[in-house]
């Protein structure tokens, strides 16, 4: 435990984009809290969360979520909110195709406005909704890997993959050298 410790406690920007209603308040909400609330109308709480894991080479990681209270309506605002982002979370909701053409919507302008190593991630929420699923899981494969970004699918309501998609980013952050 020689290192320096600062290299080791890493703190980055995250934000989430997608269409309203796909879960991205949500998806924060069961990552932070541990909790799901079905009832909750959109903006729920705080528009800034923190949370830190911990990863098995004992590096930590603080991850500071903006979640929009409704911008995501205004894509004139968008980028004085994932300025200086580390991580963008794009989340689309596999029972809506529109929802996923607005991520890639939101991958396209992210590659043209974003910071130029800015890791992305392409989430499919809702998940638990295998019955009414319109977006095969494949399709969202095929485009995270022409986009060079990380794919999975999660349930904000059953807790599936929500902390794996955290600890994936933590992951591939680019390390601080000592
Ligand atoms: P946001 O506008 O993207 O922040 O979406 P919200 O987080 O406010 O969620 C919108 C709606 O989708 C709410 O009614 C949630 O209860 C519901 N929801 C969110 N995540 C899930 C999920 O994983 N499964 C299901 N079945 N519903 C979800
Ligand atoms: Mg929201």
């Amino acid at each position: 435990n020689g290192g320096a410790p600062d290299a080791k406690n890493l703190r980055v920007k995250l934000v989430l984009l997608g269409d309203s209603g796909v879960g991205k308040s949500c998806i924060v909400l069961r990552f932070v809290r541990g909790q799901f609330d079905p009832t909750s109308k959109v903006t729920v709480g705080a528009s800034f969360l923190s949370q830190t894991i911990a990863l098995q080479d004992s590096t930590t990681v603080k991850f500071e979520i903006w979640d929009t209270a409704g911008q995501e309506r205004y894509a004139a605002l968008a980028p004085l909110y994932y300025r200086g982002a580390a991580v963008a979370v794009v989340v689309y909701d596999i029972t809506s195709p529109d929802s996923f053409a607005k991520a890639q919507y939101w991958v396209k302008e992210l590659q043209k406005h974003g910071s130029p190593d800015i890791i992305m991630a392409l989430v499919g929420n809702k998940a638990d909704l295998h019955e009414k699923r319109e977006v095969p899981a494949q399709d969202g494969i095929e485009y995270a890997e022409k986009n060079e970004m990380f794919f999975i699918e999660t349930s904000a309501k059953t807790a599936d993959n929500i902390n794996q998609l955290f600890e994936e980013i933590a992951k591939r952050l680019p390390r601080p050298t000592t």
